[in-house]
């Protein structure tokens, strides 16, 4: 999963409160399994199977899994052997089961990197790390940029809803100042949408922008310190790279980039009418207003570029219908984690198993059931266990752009990310079926495996775009996101409170580890879902649709022809995507 904050453009974040430790070793796992899963059932050998997954996966031999290290190539043959094991048949590039995916890695460094505000005669510069951090910059290993600065809210015009932050402004040649966000007016979808910092970075390039500067509200403090990110400047970040070497989706006309802490906020308003805290009230109120800012701002960075490649890890289960078969249900998992970082009581290695060790562990547990399904479903699938995620999700993206089926064959997507089952529970959270026809499915799926249906508990997280699935949704495939429970099984331990726990203490952390109590019963269940949807999905006459007038098929779907891919040109109009950023770094 995808920290959700601005200023994560420029470094990982963790959602954890600063002071809250993880009191959870790595040393004994807590039981707390339903009877089921340890029985001798089917739902017991494969609760069995999934853990035996995740102890691989998210074990400290493996380290983290970042993308293009040494731990994520061991987890990736690791499913590459799995799936050889569940009969599936290879998936990825010339007949294996690895998708290559070019990446370029950059890493900041802290010499020379520089934050000055110069007014009225004064400079005020900003201390590395504790105040600021430079953005990588993959087109330049040194860049320097002096200009005036504008500030233009959070950066978001969206004509259908009346709003233009950019309204008289003139950003050419300037550093823009933003914060991030969107209007809390907005609807959830737009919110979402216009909070990304995708949408950002491209309207201040239309208008001319030379640099950005993103700068911390209260609010992101409240929810992310500034501190507990920062200790982890050092990791490196990553774009998808070009056949040409270069970096796809990164803007050679931003010079320089920088976040600032909300802490530190005021020294960039300095000199001006107004206080870091007075806008963002404003900016609550839904009333702020961009406006010049006196003096320039200098930024200056240094960052160490190099090519790296990684894995998609794909497999194929083909379809029982020669006439259908050709079309596929995409199954995805990331297989990446955060790697090694800042160590939290003495440990610093995070293993990542609820993120997202046991999101593969139930992909390949669903993708074991449908291949033993008889008849098998009449469509194909194909499950792909995903690299960087956590860098942008330059993974999905790379396959949703270079599919290794073609791009019409994709009929739905069935993402997996961090289910939190810490807490025993009797439901599932479907995000994003709202959005198409996959509603349907999932309610009749969820019957069949005997699991019920809950809302979103936390909508304004908006996670239906902080995962893997909206590579696929900009792709204009019909997507859901499916997460762990909410209601409690056994009416003492809470899902919700269970959820919150992690989220703010273990979430990125060294004790998102196998140390916590996860319900391997509720994981086969969620299992016997994803393989009943595919089921469902599989067999039904039609593929799967997006809703009429929905906002994400519209903008990103028109176009797409429901026709069958035997039929069906590789879509010339695919294309509209690379000129995108990669990492919608929110
Ligand atoms: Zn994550």
């Amino acid at each position: 999963m995808r920290p959700r904050h601005l200023i994560t453009l420029l470094l990982p974040l963790a959602l954890s409160v600063a002071g809250a430790g993880c009191d959870r070793g790595t040393t004994q796992p807590v039981t707390g399994e339903p009877a089921d899963a340890t029985a001798d059932t089917p739902a017991g050998q494969a609760a069995r199977r999934i853990e035996a997954d995740v102890r691989y996966l998210a074990d400290d031999r493996l380290e983290g899994r970042e993308a293009g290290t040494r731990g994520y190539d061991l987890a990736a043959d690791y499913v590459a052997r799995r799936y050889v094991d569940i009969g599936l048949q290879p998936g990825g590039d010339d007949d294996t089961f690895f998708q290559a995916v070019p990446l370029l890695k950059a890493t900041l460094q802290a010499e020379g990197a520089r934050f000055e505000v110069r007014r009225g005669g004064k400079t005020i510069a900003l201390a590395f790390g504790k105040e600021f951090l430079p953005g990588a910059n993959y087109n330049a290993a040194e860049s320097s940029l002096e200009a005036p600065a504008v500030f233009v809210g959070q950066a978001v015009h969206a004509p259908e809803l009346d709003h233009d932050d950019f309204a008289g402004l003139d950003l050419t040649g300037k550093i823009a100042v933003v914060f991030g966000g969107a209007p809390a007016r907005f609807d959830d979808d737009r919110r979402a949408f216009y909070s990304s910092s995708r949408e950002k970075l491209r309207g201040l390039v239309d208008r001319g922008a030379v640099g950005v500067v993103f700068v911390g509200t209260a609010d992101d403090e409240a929810r992310s310190p500034w501190a507990r990110s920062a200790q982890n400047w050092q990791r490196p970040s990553m774009r998808l790279r070009g056949g040409d070497g270069v970096a796809i989706d990164t803007w050679p006309q931003l010079r320089a980039m920088a976040s600032v802490s909300a802490a530190a906020a005021d020294a960039v308003f300095a000199g001006g009418d107004t206080s870091a805290a007075m806008l963002s009230d404003a900016a609550k109120r839904g009333e702020l207003k961009g406006f010049d800012l006196p003096g320039t701002l200098l930024l200056a960075s240094r960052t160490r570029v190099e090519p790296v490649t990684s894995r998609n890890v794909v497999a194929r289960l083909p379809g029982s219908d020669p006439g259908l078969a050709p079309e596929h249900i995409v199954y995805t998992a990331h297989l990446d984690h955060v790697g090694i970082g800042a160590p939290v009581k003495g440990d610093r290695i995070y293993n990542g198993a609820l993120d997202n060790a046991l999101g593969v562990a139930i992909m390949l547990e669903a993708a074991r059931e449908l291949q033993a399904t008889s008849p098998r479903p009449r469509r194909s699938a194909l499950f792909v266990a995903l690299t960087a995620e956590e860098k942008g999700l330059l993974g999905a993206e790379w396959f949703a752009r270079h599919p290794t089926v073609p791009a019409d064959a994709m009929v739905a997507n069935v993402n997996m990310d961090m289910p939190v089952l810490t807490a025993p529970s009797r439901d599932v959270v479907p995000i994003g079926v709202e959005h198409s026809s996959l509603k349907g499915v999932l309610d009749v799926a969820a019957r069949e495996a005997g699991v019920t249906v809950s809302r979103d508990p936390f909508p304004e997280e908006v996670v239906f775009v902080r995962s893997d699935q909206f590579a696929f949704v900009r792709a204009g495939v019909p997507a859901v996101y499916l997460t762990g429970g909410v209601v409690s099984a056994d009416g003492e331990r809470d899902p919700r409170l269970a959820m919150t726990y992690f989220l703010r203490n273990c979430y990125h952390q060294p004790c998102d580890d196998v140390g916590q109590p996860i319900q391997y019963g509720d994981a086969a269940r969620m299992a016997r879902l994803n393989a009943a949807i595919g089921r469902r999905i599989g067999d039904a006459a039609a593929r799967p649709t997006w809703n009429a007038g929905d906002f994400f098929g519209e903008r990103f779907a028109s176009g797409r022809a429901a026709t069958p891919p035997a039929a069906a040109a590789v879509r010339g109009g695919a294309s509209a995507a690379g000129a995108e950023p990669a990492a919608p770094p929110d």
